[in-house]
């Protein structure tokens, strides 16, 4: 039986939740709550990967008096040994009443068998309240978990005319800084960054997280150079304390570069294949294999228009401001021949849309 109290209880696992935020990757962001006569015995949420699970935390803060109570959790309970022990059990060890779940768990080895063990056990179990809410939460880890590959979000600054650069590729800076602060805020929220070599040649970014809610936050960051060009002087490798730099490139680059770029502490990983560009799917699958979840793509064009054309996002966040640049080689994120028919163009789904200052940020779904 559902009641309106539910849907607060959940509620507050989902502000729980919403704190492990771009920590507890590639795990989902789960949260708990334990209740019994109306108040509140226990809380929760996973952290980081290797800490306690949202429900042991939240079991072991109530104790006793978690017997015959009511549990909240955003996702179905484990029931596999991970770096922790299978939480369905300490679960029906502390025998609460009921067990209200918003969201199974996609993972092929958690999927249904959670709340069935639970139900097994004679413990009153609901699941679904809210779970739209996880659906979104953890649209990385859904994705990553089902799919071995991770979520990416395709990120770019546009002037109103849809350039991302002039025609002689000075894009410094076309959007304000309170949105180019808010792009930092985004950064943290993902495991990694990808960009094209050409981006790290023109603008010689460091690619790092600059926000204060993400002191200590490491992030990987991930440059597709086929030929090697990525200079061993280059601004990003003086900030390898805060992430690791992967290079894909191609098996015939030259050896020496790669030693000399190994030596900086570079992780450089060499994709077979002839054709030129790197094969995108190939290094998302590399990228899966590594617990990376979540991926954002920050350019340039032709490394977008890729990931477009290959089918390889699923999300789109742009920034746009109000400048006119024009030019018909300037770079738009979306290069090539184009659509030849509106009906055949990109759709974006679930749009959203927002000012900050004189920009408007856009998201979508591809
Ligand atoms: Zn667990």
């Amino acid at each position: 039986m559902i009641n309106t109290k539910d849907s607060s209880y959940l509620e507050m696992a989902y502000g729980l939740a919403e704190k492990a935020k771009g920590w507890a990757s590639p795990n989902p962001y789960v949260g708990a709550v334990i209740v019994r006569g109306g108040t509140i015995i226990g809380h929760g949420f996973h952290e980081r990967p290797g800490q306690p699970h949202a429900e042991a935390i939240a079991l072991e803060r109530a104790g006793r008096l978690a017997r015959g109570s009511s549990l909240y959790v955003t996702l179905e309970p484990c029931v596999h040994w991970g770096r922790t022990p299978p939480c369905v059990e300490a679960v029906i060890r502390a025998a609460p009443k009921r067990v209200v779940v918003s969201s199974l768990d996609p993972n092929p080895i958690v999927f249904q068998k959670g709340v069935r063990r639970l139900r097994a056990a004679g413990i009153d179990v609901t699941v679904g309240l809210l779970g739209e809410r996880n659906s979104v939460l953890n649209e990385s880890y859904i994705k990553y978990i089902t799919r071995g590959v991770p979520f990416v979000t395709l990120k770019a600054a546009l002037s109103l005319d849809g350039r991302m650069a002039t025609r002689t590729g000075d894009s410094r800076w076309i959007s304000s800084p309170e949105t180019r602060d808010y792009v930092h805020l985004l950064r943290g929220e993902h495991d990694a960054i990808m960009v094209g070599i050409g981006t790290i040649l023109k603008d010689d970014p460091r690619l790092t997280v600059r926000h204060p809610q993400w002191t200590g936050k490491k992030i990987v960051r991930i440059i597709l150079d086929s030929a090697l060009r990525l200079p061993v002087q280059a601004r990003i490798l003086t900030t390898l304390a805060e992430g690791q730099v992967l290079v894909f490139t191609m098996n015939r680059a030259s050896y020496r570069k790669r030693a000399a770029l190994e030596k900086r502490g570079v992780e450089v990983i060499a994709i077979s294949g002839q054709s030129r560009p790197i094969e995108a799917p190939e290094v998302m699958a590399r990228l899966g294999e590594r617990g990376i979840a979540s991926l954002l793509v920050e350019g340039g064009s032709r490394l977008l228009t890729t990931m477009i054309e290959e089918k390889l996002a699923d999300k789109l966040f742009l920034t746009v401001s109000p400048r006119l640049i024009g030019g018909e080689t300037a770079p738009s994120i979306l290069e090539g021949e184009g659509v030849r028919l509106v009906r055949r163009s990109w759709r974006l789904r679930k749009v959203s849309a927002f000012p900050i200052g004189d920009d408007i940020i856009i998201q979508g779904y591809f």
